[in-house]
């Protein structure tokens, strides 16, 4: 690409991104959280459509993705769960097309007094951005969207057709990246802005979600023999669990890409409700349990031996073995996936395209990383033959408390982002 095109886009972000904050700010301020994503979606939606970018938007559908890979298990109705979607097709075709996609949803916000300010009124301070949902990945999608004005700003398209997502879903199924999949939208590559401090990811986990149902007769607490308590029982199971977790994490399990790490794979009790009352034995007890798979694992023996470890362990208890505990499947059944493992001369393309874009946004070098959570790159990666490239902002204290992002840090990101559409798709002019 040409310098002088190199620090046109760069100046067009700068030039927008007092606007680029604001539009961070009211875009956080919608508490998207499962199920209450739509008054972000309306803004998406219009934001793309003001842009002129031909704008589809649709409600999950989970009969047509129920049997495709990478389906994960829903509990609920699905009626709330609505994509957006803005193309932009090139008028030349002469260049690659690209998929920018980006999830609107937010985890819960968690106890508000453990927040300094409250989690939807977004406020900037020293140069970062506060508010649920501002780094895990409000600011990716701000900045694929004014990367995008940048090459606008400087009367140039991009060459080959861009579709910009904002899905749902990606927090608990990635069912929302599968249902774009699922209605025909791929592209030459995919760009994820997910908040890793400018990183390209290289690899991701798999990710698998369950729960442990415990079940039986209530009696008051007066009557209570020993190993009667579903809420007792559930200890030695997870102790199980845990015992699970480190034979996983053993070096022989561990792939290349996560040798260096003794504990990649990590188990998390993330939920308990059990009992009724405080002077009867509690007749029921579940937990929720959400346990990391290396790329390359099988989802199905991870179910099977996670299966076979609690029932194992509830055969050696005296409560549980008249009454087997049940496992139920909701939400991430997300194998995982390495971008490390595409050999594709599409994909050395793609990364060589971004470690120059990003060389000439920083003035460093592109920093590799796996990472032990999962994304929505594994259904382009493993689903669609299309490499994906997971590169965003640094943000801090995503799913915690005061989650802030870095201001410099999403301008960084969004000029790389702007250098490298501009590199991968070429340009045409408005
Ligand atoms: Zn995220």
């Amino acid at each position: 690409m040409k310098d002088d095109l190199s620090s046109r886009l760069c100046e067009a972000v700068d030039a927008a991104f007092d606007a680029q904050v604001a539009f961070l700010s009211e875009l956080t301020a919608h508490p998207s959280t499962r199920g209450n994503e739509q008054s972000a979606q309306d803004f998406m939606a219009r934001e793309l459509t003001a842009r002129g970018l031909d704008v589809d938007r649709w409600q999950i559908d989970v009969a047509e993705i129920q049997h495709l890979p990478g389906f994960s298990p829903v509990l609920g109705p699905y009626d709330d769960a609505v994509n957006v979607v803005g193309t932009r097709r090139a008028r030349t075709q002469q260049g690659r097309s690209l998929i920018l996609n980006g999830h609107i949803d937010v985890v819960p916000e968690g106890p508000l007094e453990m927040w300094d300010s409250p989690p939807y009124q977004p406020r900037v301070e020293d140069g970062w951005l506060y508010g649920r949902g501002g780094g895990d990945m409000k600011a990716g999608l701000a900045s694929n969207l004014f990367a995008l004005d940048a090459l606008a700003a400087c009367g140039l398209a991009p060459a080959g057709d861009v579709h910009f997502q904002s899905v749902v879903e990606e927090e608990c199924t990635g069912n929302g990246a599968l249902a774009c999949l699922a209605r025909g939208y791929t592209a030459d590559a995919a760009l994820i802005p997910e908040p890793f401090s400018e990183t390209l990811v290289t690899a991701q986990l798999g990710v698998l979600w369950f729960q442990v149902h415990l079940k039986g007769l209530p009696t008051h607490v007066a009557y209570a023999g020993t190993g009667s308590n579903a809420i007792e029982a559930a200890i030695p199971l997870m102790q199980a669990l845990h015992e699970m977790e480190h034979r996983w994490n053993a070096p022989d399990r561990r792939t290349t890409d996560y040798a260096h790490m003794d504990h990649a794979l990590n188990l998390n009790i993330g939920k308990i409700q059990g009992g009724d009352w405080t002077s009867s034995v509690p007749a029921w007890c579940v937990f929720d349990v959400r346990m990391g798979l290396f790329p390359g694992q099988s989802i199905d023996a991870a179910k099977a031996e996670i299966e076979a470890v609690i029932l194992d362990a509830a055969r050696d208890n005296a409560f549980l073995r008249n009454s087997l505990p049940e496992i139920v499947y909701h939400g991430f059944h997300a194998e995982g996936y390495a971008l490390s493992q595409d050999s594709s001369a599409r994909a050395a393309r793609a990364i060589d395209a971004l470690d120059t874009a990003h060389r000439t946004a920083t003035g460093a070098a592109l920093e590799r990383q796996a990472i032990t959570a999962t994304t929505d790159a594994r259904f382009f990666g493993l689903y669609a033959d299309t490499p994906a490239l997971v590169y965003g902002p640094r943000a801090e204290a995503i799913h915690g408390f005061n989650e802030r992002v870095e201001l410099e840090s999403m301008r960084r990101v969004t000029k790389a982002t702007a250098l490298f559409i501009a590199d991968w798709c070429g340009v045409e002019p408005r």
